[in-house]
């Protein structure tokens, strides 16, 4: 079923917009999930780039099914604030980044986990619009952007997400920020031609330069 995505509460400014993806870019997801995991008696083999079929018992090495799976997403999604901790310098960098672009999260996560989202960003200072949706990013992207004529950056760890972006926002820069976890490494890798960030300053300045190109042609 295609869930009606709601960005209603996103107002944005006639300025430059950055929307950031959160798990991974903002919040460490695979690391204190693998964490998290272990405190329940599971763990997850990097064997290859998914979680069903990765995530076995300790005690009998026997994967879980995708139901439990998904079940202990959903119970991370709903502790994620005694878990998920910021990078170093993305709170910094995006409200430096906030004076002169609009900032907006969209994360791919079932809505019905967003409050806590919203708490755990609030608490550490990462006070931008949240939009949680599991529709393809570039869709949503292209409907709070509207074809403005204004610079626009993306940044995510997943090269499906980047894909869909590049492939629906005209002139978007799209950026390729990820931890060196043991499933990335695994993962599938951008197409040529998407930028790797290596961290946030790196980041920075990649954004400062596509938008003073795009604001000067
Ligand atoms: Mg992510």
């Amino acid at each position: 079923m295609t869930e009606i995505v709601d960005i209603s509460h996103v107002r944005l400014r006639d300025r430059p917009l950055i929307v950031c993806d959160v798990d991974d870019v903002v919040l460490n997801f695979a690391a204190p999930f693998a964490d998290y995991l272990r405190r329940g008696g599971h763990e997850l083999l990097p064997r290859s780039f998914r979680l069903t079929g990765n995530i076995v018992s300790i005690e009998t090495q026997i994967a879980l099914e995708e139901a439990q799976v998904k079940g202990l997403i959903g119970s991370f999604f709903e502790a994620q604030e005694d878990w998920q901790m910021p990078f170093d310098l993305a709170v910094e960098t995006l409200k430096t980044l906030g004076d002169d672009a609009d900032v907006v999260f969209l994360t791919a996560m079932p809505p019905r986990y967003q409050e806590p989202r919203r708490r755990l960003l609030d608490r550490l200072g990462f006070d931008f619009p949240l939009v949680a949706t599991l529709e393809p990013k570039g869709p949503v992207m292209h409907k709070l952007h509207a074809g403005r004529a204004l610079p626009s950056v993306f940044m995510d760890d997943m090269a499906h997400n980047l894909h869909s972006v590049r492939d629906n926002v005209e002139n978007c820069l799209v950026i390729h920020m990820m931890p060196d976890s043991p499933l990335h490494l695994l993962a599938p890798k951008p197409d040529d031609g998407i930028v790797r960030a290596m961290d946030w300053p790196h980041a920075e300045s990649l954004i400062r330069t596509h938008i003073e190109n795009v604001s000067h042609t």
